[in-house]
């Protein structure tokens, strides 16, 4: 069941689901106007968030922002019926999926291309069910960079930043309230063979991010993660970083150099990150 929390004086925001890959939407309520992070991955998804936003007495959405392109991400668009800003990088990916047929056959086929992978296409089939009544729109307004908006008495910043999981990607950051939206950006890279993290990417996003000072940061797929977590997830990303540099991507000697460095064994969720990198270093 997704619950609504509010999370600061200014800022809402619905729970995600992980098997039919609903992503965190929050808004953030301005004295003017609220600005919805994300659309949702379906209409029914959408309407949800606006229920909810209706029933805490919050208002409507009056612009929607867009973290990146992906599926779960927009597909709640039309249902929105607002207008959308998303980086000139994000349109341009949408526009690649403006005709695509989302059928078990068109998705099928997709994935025999390399375009579309099982993870999102058996997400889209659980959350749609035989009614794959999906209509993607494109945003209205495009940026490039980055955007300020004024919300009264609130005001958002979007940074587009580079980053493995989906190039393009906008962070969302209120500094009036010290959130940090990350969306997926923290996410490897899961529409190659292999999922990956690279270490370029990685290290100017954690250097990107780093330029804020956030009490929470906000991941798409997860949770609002208060600053020291997040600071500890950092800190594991930067180690593996290292070792996958020292190393060259050799996955043994990068867990033997993360083993000599925080003096145990790795986690179950650093073994993962680790060798995402090591898959990222043989692109
Ligand atoms: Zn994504």
């Amino acid at each position: 069941m997704q619950q609504f929390k509010q999370l600061t004086d200014r800022i809402w925001y619905q729970t995600p689901v992980s098997e039919t890959d609903r992503p965190i939407v929050a808004v953030i309520t301005g004295d003017e106007r609220n600005l919805v992070i994300d659309a949702g991955n379906s209409s029914r998804h959408a309407a949800l968030f606006v229920d909810e936003m209706e029933q805490q007495g919050l208002g409507k959405p009056d612009l929607v922002a867009l973290t990146h392109w992906h599926w779960d991400h927009v597909f709640g668009m039309k249902q929105m019926a607002v207008p959308t800003i998303a980086t000139n990088r994000t349109v341009d990916e949408m526009r690649k999926m403006i005709d695509y047929d989302w059928s078990d056959e068109a998705l099928a086929e997709r994935i025999q291309q390399g375009i579309e992978i099982p993870f999102c296409a058996d997400a889209i089939k659980l959350e749609f069910g035989a009614t794959r009544d999906i209509e993607l729109v494109l945003p209205t307004i495009r940026f490039t960079g980055e955007l300020e908006i004024d919300l009264g008495g609130v005001t958002c910043l979007l940074r587009q930043v580079e980053n493995d999981h989906s190039p393009g990607s906008a962070l969302v950051f209120v500094p009036q309230d010290r959130v940090l939206f990350l969306g997926d950006a923290m996410y490897a890279d899961i529409f190659s063979a292999k999922w990956n993290y690279t270490v370029e990417q990685t290290t100017r996003l954690l250097d990107v991010i780093a330029e804020y000072d956030a009490d929470y940061y906000v991941w798409s797929h997860g949770e609002a993660m208060p600053k020291d977590t997040f600071e500890q997830e950092v800190h594991v990303l930067r180690h593996i970083i290292e070792v996958t540099k020292q190393a060259e991507g050799h996955v043994s000697e990068m867990r033997r150099l993360y083993r000599e460095l925080v003096g145990r064994d790795l986690t179950t969720d650093e073994e993962e990150t680790l060798v995402f990198f090591a898959n990222g270093a043989k692109k």
